[in-house]
């Protein structure tokens, strides 16, 4: 499945897609929507980044926006449960970005603020219910929450919320749930905790994995430069003008510091355009239109500019400054090594900036190398001791391009895909498992497919019915 258009959902869903410039599904999309559209419960194994909200979300916009119903209330139609308000409110952010083109009303209850807006939003009346377990169970009790005409019931962060203690608020909530429903839950863990509270849940779901197949951080050859903040431009200058460094993306903490760096690589002759937040977004688009056709060597940008940047044929990103949140390093590397292609991606670091490397070091598990010939620096690091190489790190190893600058590919987009996202960023393997039958399917073994590798995987394997369940499968109505 590599294209939204490929899967069946209402006109307004697509248009806001369009609007979001998504064109692929991302592994977890691609599986779980087509499943969840015809009305099976799934049981999805994925972590945060990897576009899981979204092939809960659109399924359930689709089913609502189909339905045309006003919303009844204090009833909502679809209750998704997080374990955090910051990860409920996203969630709530995610429905209303996807479901502008239609009338659907969407709810946040959570806890720590004021309940009586969150009581007044139920009585209005809600389609989308983005609740987090204790503040739910609150309203339930008080009499403003009745999950009896409930169609579609997401659990998300499952392992999470387990972690955080939730579990007999869960019981209790399941308990309230209607037999007749769909259920989808999300978990990036499967421990027996897990799966025995997924039986409990879902009835003959499809299980849809989604593991990142090699993370970022192995497929790009990665290197720290000591130094000091005086000798970053001219280290910069160095490396871009080495000859594999046939297409570079520099990264700035600010959006000044993009428009310095670029300016002073034009005057050292280095063809170079900043993008950040303070350009219109036809400049933007321009600059990187212009970089696409290699008529600028290096893209200054600053994180936000660059999100969704997905330009082919990156062969370095250097980070001049290095970010203040660690996964900015993992998003901002993955601007290279795209489709499995070896990148390099160099960071300036300066003493000031040792603990934003060692978070960094932190997230991806493994210590940054040292750029070639560089002494190691001792904790707090003089001057002396960073630039005993001169400063300039060796080239980097393995320029996935052509030396040949004349020779460089002319880069094409594959279009917009994980904005950031580093899962996706080195392309995530999927597999589905098990097909639940609708009611006018004959039972045959189940399959599902997916991709690993590039490639389309069938498996066969149908998940037994829960004991106890009385559920029956349930065609999704219209
Ligand atoms: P999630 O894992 O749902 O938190 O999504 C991670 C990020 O990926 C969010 O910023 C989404 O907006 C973005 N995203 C999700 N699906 C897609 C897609 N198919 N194409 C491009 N970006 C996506």
């Amino acid at each position: 499945m590599n294209h939204f258009e490929e899967i069946d959902l209402i006109a307004p869903i697509k248009r806001a897609l369009a609007d979001e410039n998504y064109v692929t599904p991302t592994p977890i999309q691609a599986q779980t929507i087509p499943a969840a559209i015809t009305g099976c419960d799934v049981l999805g194994c994925a972590q945060t980044g990897t576009g899981k909200t979204a092939a809960f979300a659109l399924p359930i916009l689709n089913r609502l926006g189909k339905q045309n119903r006003k919303p009844v209330p204090n009833q909502p139609a679809a209750l998704i449960l997080a374990p955090t308000r910051e990860l409920a409110i996203q969630i709530g952010e995610s429905f209303a970005t996807y479901g502008k083109h239609l009338r659907v009303k969407t709810a946040l209850v959570y806890g720590g603020v004021n309940q009586n807006n969150q009581i007044r939003a139920m009585q209005r009346g809600v389609h989308v219910l983005v609740a987090t377990p204790g503040r739910l169970l609150d309203l339930m009790n008080q009499g403003h929450i009745n999950l009896s005409r409930l169609d579609v019931f997401v659990l998300d962060e499952a392992d999470r919320m387990l972690d955080m203690g939730f579990l007999p608020d869960l019981k209790r909530i399941i308990q309230e749930l209607p037999e007749d429903r769909q259920s989808l839950f999300f978990s990036a863990t499967m421990p027996p905790k897990i799966v025995d509270l997924s039986q409990r849940l879902l009835l003959n779901p499809v299980t849809v994995t989604v593991k990142p197949k090699k993370s970022t951080a192995q497929l790009i050859d990665q290197q720290v430069v000591f130094c000091e903040r005086g000798d970053k431009q001219t280290l910069l200058k160095d490396l871009v003008r080495a000859d594999d460094a046939e297409r570079v993306i520099v990264f700035t903490r600010t959006k000044r510091g993009a428009n310095t760096v670029a300016d002073k690589l034009e005057k050292a002759g280095i063809s170079s355009a900043a993008i950040h937040g303070n350009k219109s977004q036809n400049a933007r688009q321009r600059t990187l239109d212009a970089f696409r056709k290699n008529k600028i060597h290096v893209l200054v940008a600053t994180d936000v500019a660059a999100r969704g940047i997905d330009i082919d044929g990156v062969t370095h990103v250097i980070n001049y400054d290095l970010p203040t949140e660690p996964e900015s390093y993992v998003h901002r590397i993955g601007r290279t090594g795209r489709a499995e292609a070896s990148g390099v991606a160099i960071s300036f670091c300066t003493s000031a900036e040792r603990d934003d490397l060692r978070a960094i070091e932190q997230l991806i598990g493994k210590k940054v190398p040292l750029a070639p010939n560089q002494p190691k620096p001792t904790p707090g690091g003089s001057r002396d001791e960073v630039r005993g190489s001169g400063g300039r790190p060796s080239k980097p190893r393995g320029g996935p391009r052509s030396r040949n600058r004349s020779a460089r590919p002319a880069g094409k987009s594959s279009g917009p895909k994980m904005s950031g996202n580093p899962v996706a960023a080195t392309g995530g393997a999927g597999t589905a498992v098990a097909a639940k039958p609708r009611r006018s399917q004959k039972r045959k073994a189940g399959f599902g497919v997916g991709i690993m590798d590039g490639e389309a995987v069938a498996t066969a394997t149908r998940a037994p019915r829960p004991k106890g369940s009385g559920r029956k499968p349930r065609p999704q109505q219209g």
